[in-house]
């Protein structure tokens, strides 16, 4: 499922590609994608109104609107945000598409959102009123990229949890973005065992987990983000990512581990989530 770095990839496309443009039609093929509201309500909320930005908060993606509205897209386990000449061919499974205006110098596009298992959503809502209509984004954690995340507030925000560190990343209350890859990663960058409670961490291992969380997702959203063998995650144009090619332990239990050259890649399942990490670099305290 796309993470923080992916999402990333989409909204900085979204950035360049579709906003100050005018939506002039929209169709809605599966209800499910809209289930949050209605097809009538997205197609009405999208209609004629133009996109003013395009930002993220976690794994979500928030396109403010000249209405007031504000369209937030949930790519969850399959979505896609895909960008196409207007005429061509829709893919099976996109359940949305909406037609822009030209870009200056360009032609006529359509924006198409495609999700062959249906998770994903796309919701038309007012921002004055999220809480009410979308609850959970009203209580995401902290996105360690798109707000200020220090040393301190990091520490604040793991002392006394008795989670479990792999867990805890997960968490969307708590760090916002973060999902099963980056969560592994980061960990091991941090050399701290995806089981470790969260309040044992001394202050050196939140520093270490601190620039991990940082580097890591940076280094991602430069490299264009993840893309697995699925091929699932593409961006805007349909392009993928490279930073599967700098995974130290994501799908490589059994390997040697890249940093250290002693341990193994050991898989396990933390708290229902297939888990990886490397048996010298984050041995247990
Ligand atoms: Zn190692």
């Amino acid at each position: 499922m796309p993470e923080l770095p992916e999402v990333e990839t989409v909204r900085r496309g979204l950035a360049e590609r579709v906003v100050g443009r005018r939506v002039t039609n929209v169709d809605v093929g599966r209800e499910r994608t809209v289930r949050r509201t209605s097809a009538r309500e997205v197609i009405d909320g999208l209609t004629d109104a133009t996109f003013l930005d395009a930002r993220r908060r976690g794994k979500y993606l928030l396109l403010p609107l000249d209405t007031g509205d504000t369209v937030m897209v949930h790519l969850r386990m399959t979505g896609q945000l895909l960008l196409a000449p207007l005429g061509a061919v829709r893919p099976p499974h996109t359940h949305v598409a909406m037609t822009l205006t030209e870009q200056t110098g360009g032609s006529q596009e359509e924006l198409w959102f495609v999700d062959p298992r249906t998770f994903g959503e796309v919701v038309v809502f007012d921002p004055d009123h999220v809480a009410v209509e979308l609850p959970e984004l009203a209580r995401l954690g902290v996105d360690p990229l798109a707000d200020v995340l220090t040393v301190p507030a990091l520490r604040g925000l793991l002392a006394g949890r008795r989670s479990r560190m792999k867990p805890l990343l997960l968490d969307q209350h708590v760090i916002a973005g973060i999902g099963n890859i980056y969560a592994d990663e980061i960990l091991h960058a941090a050399r701290i065992h995806p089981e470790r409670v969260a309040s044992t961490l001394s202050m050196l291992n939140v520093a270490r987990l601190h620039d991990a969380m940082h580097r890591i997702l940076e280094d991602s959203v430069r490299a264009g983000g993840s893309t697995l063998g699925d091929n699932q995650y593409v961006d805007l144009m349909g392009s993928g990512g490279s930073y599967q090619h700098d995974h130290r332990v994501y799908g490589r239990a059994g390997l040697r581990c890249l940093t250290c050259g002693r341990g193994v890649v050991h898989r396990i399942v933390s708290a229902g989530r297939s888990t990886h990490f490397c048996s010298w670099c984050q041995r247990r305290p």
